[in-house]
């Protein structure tokens, strides 16, 4: 089996290179990429069937990135919540960390996109010092979420390096590792790379699948590694147009996602992110999707569906409304719109 650090080296990093497979014009895309880099490595390529298919938007670079005058560069604020640079302390109680500022495709959806891939995030490993100097003097996190980028693309000596000296801190109780590897480049979960990961539990990894078409046997085999280390594994997939955007697309989903044992977990409303409107949907889609999830199939399946809030103000669940009326019965809908009612406890009314 190809190594992972060779497919990566694989990455098609140009639209030109991107014309040897499929017939585009690609002049356009060469002005895209100036601004937001390109990767779409071997492994990722060849899940593309067609021009324009669900892993085509998430991967090829667009020009829509490019007249985007809605969106803004940092939506979450993260720059001005970070007391150390690649740091971000926004809740009490968990940090998220940057680590790494690479990935194994630059998405084209993504949050970071001002930055991820390019000269701008500057990691290195005075920064990484320097973050786990702030979580040590703020005993009040006791999760560190590790993010970038990618973590996972940092080689297995880096990682360990940060997982060992996060463990020398008693307040840091839990570790959370946010990696779309399982999705990008499932060979990077590595039996190395797990004897690693699962020396240094309670760790999580919520991953980041879209479409089911991304649910293949590498993927599956990946995360059944991590699952059997004892790794509780979570999804994050955001919710974006012509991708996963139908009920239908989303409930297949998130019945794989259970299926190789990753619980999905956020159903996220596309950040305000520059360069990402047109994947945008009104958040009605999100509602009713969700609508048709909850009660219809199994709860493990169903995520919580949630907006960043702009300006950092955290993350706020966005749910179907069931109650009709309060009082003293409360009125509400079932999953299958039938009305019922349940009297209220005198307590407290
Ligand atoms: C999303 C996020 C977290 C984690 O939030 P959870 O609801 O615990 O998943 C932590 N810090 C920042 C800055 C975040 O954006
Ligand atoms: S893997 Fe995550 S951080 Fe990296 S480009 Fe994709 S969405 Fe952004």
């Amino acid at each position: 089996m190809k190594k992972w650090q060779d497919i990566l080296k694989d990455s098609i990093t140009s639209p030109a290179a991107l014309n040897e497979y499929f017939n585009v014009n690609i002049t356009p895309l060469d002005e895209v990429i100036a601004t937001f880099p390109m990767r779409i490595n071997s492994y990722y390529l060849k899940l593309i069937q067609k021009i324009g298919d669900p892993l085509w938007k998430q991967a090829v670079p667009d020009v829509a990135e490019l007249h985007d005058s809605i969106c803004i560069e940092d939506p979450l604020a993260e720059e001005n919540l970070s007391p150390v640079p690649n740091l971000v302390h926004k809740y009490p109680d968990r940090v998220l960390f940057l680590v790494s500022n690479q990935c194994a495709m630059y998405c084209r959806f993504c949050t970071r996109k001002r930055k991820v891939g390019t000269g701008k995030m500057v990691i290195n490993q005075e920064s990484i010092l320097a973050g786990l100097d702030y979580i040590r003097h703020h005993p009040q996190v006791r999760e560190v979420l590790l993010s970038g980028g990618d973590p996972l693309l940092l080689s297995d000596f880096q990682i360990e390096f940060i997982l060992r000296e996060l463990r020398l801190i008693p307040s840091v109780k839990v570790i959370r590792i946010g990696t779309r590897v399982p999705c990008t480049l499932p060979m990077r979960i590595t039996p190395e790379l797990v004897d690693i990961l699962k020396k240094y539990h309670p760790l999580y990894i919520n991953t980041h699948f879209n479409h089911p078409a991304e649910i293949t046997p590498e993927a599956s085999a990946a995360c059944t590694l991590l699952a059997d280390a004892g790794i509780p594994m979570g999804c994050q997939t955001v919710l974006l147009k012509g991708v996963n955007d139908s009920p239908e697309t989303m409930r297949e989903l998130l019945l794989k996602l259970l299926e190789i044992r990753v619980k999905p977990y956020y159903l996220f409303q596309t950040d305000l992110t520059l360069g990402t409107n047109h994947f945008r949907t009104p958040t009605v889609t999100g509602i009713k999707i969700m609508r048709s999830l909850i009660g219809h199939i199994s709860g493990l399946a169903v995520p919580t569906f949630a907006l960043d809030g702009p300006g950092g103000k955290g993350k706020i669940p966005l749910t179907p409304d069931y109650i009709l009326t309060r009082g003293d019965k409360l009125v509400f809908e079932n999953y299958r719109g039938e009305i019922c009612t349940y009297p209220e406890s005198g307590d407290g009314i």
